[in-house]
């Protein structure tokens, strides 16, 4: 397991690799989601490269860049059981040098859901895989389906922009309650863990409700927000079934394969979750 910081050492290692080569980009602060990432990777590629890199290009001014979890020797005690050829760990200077000129993709996903909520994020998501994408060069790159609307916006951009990259999505681990493992847990309390598990249960109960027969979205929103309100620790930022294929919002009825996704605060943490079948 090498660990290196520039360009030009990840560079020298990259020319003397061979075959398949997974790669994971994650801003850190890791939990068992990133880590089996790195095992599927594992499994279907020769060799592993991983970076840690917290983004600033995807925060808004309001958001938690700053506090955001930064756990280096912790991530590396847990990386170090794992087989990976190399640890990428970019300062913000060396992924941006001035002269950088980003990439110019644009998304219509880039305004629906977490969009609306976080508008520069999808593309400052883009811009760093993007340029991560440029200097790993990996085969295949493994990506959680947590971030469901960003899988499909980086499986979009590589697509358009023609990189030859297989994009491996990778289901969502989660606590024993249920409650989906995010870095962002970190800021809850122990009580407040337990108590966001009622994300998971009202997405249970949406794909249970639909599969059970009921399509009138009015209804289902109704029962789906009770549920989510019952618990007064937390606010609501939405709840949106959309379209499967295209994430848009259906009319007023569900009449093709959905996916329900959900983003709620506990007090400043924000955290998302989302479950299809
Ligand atoms: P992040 O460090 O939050 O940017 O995440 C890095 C990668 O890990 C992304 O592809 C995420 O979708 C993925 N990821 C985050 N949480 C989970 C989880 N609970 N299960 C599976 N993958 C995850």
């Amino acid at each position: 397991m090498k660990i290196v910081k520039t360009i030009v050492e990840l560079n020298q290692l990259r020319d003397s690799l061979f075959g398949s080569i997974g790669f994971v980009p994650t801003m850190g602060a890791l939990h068992d989601g990133h880590l089996s990432l790195i095992q599927e990777s594992n499994k279907s590629c020769e060799h592993t490269i991983v970076s840690i890199f917290v983004n600033p290009n995807q925060f808004a001014p309001n958001e938690d860049f700053d506090n955001y979890p930064r756990t280096i020797n912790s991530d590396l005690e847990k990386l170090s059981s794992l087989n990976i050829e190399v640890i990428f760990l970019p300062e913000s200077q060396e992924l941006y040098p001035e002269s950088y000129k980003n990439i110019q993709f644009k998304s219509d996903l880039f305004h629906v859901l977490e969009g609306i909520s976080r508008p520069i994020f999808f593309k400052g998501v883009c811009e760093v895989v993007a340029r991560l994408f440029n200097i790993v060069k990996p085969t295949h790159a493994f990506f959680g389906d947590k971030d469901f609307q960003q899988l499909r916006i980086i499986s979009e951009m590589v697509r358009e922009l023609k990189y030859d990259i297989n994009i491996i999505p990778c289901k969502t681990i989660r606590e024993q309650n249920g409650l989906a493992m995010s870095s962002r847990n970190e800021y809850l309390t122990k009580d407040e863990r337990n108590k966001a598990k009622i994300v998971f249960e009202t997405l249970q109960y949406g794909l249970k409700l639909i599969k059970s027969g009921e399509k009138k979205l009015g209804e289902i929103y109704n029962k789906l927000i009770n549920k989510l309100s019952s618990e007064p620790i937390i606010t609501i930022d939405y709840l949106t079934i959309v379209d499967y294929d295209t994430l848009k919002e259906f009319d007023n009825r569900i009449n093709n394969r959905f996916v329900i996704f959900i983003a709620i605060y506990i007090r400043k943490t924000r955290l998302i979750d989302n479950i299809y079948e």
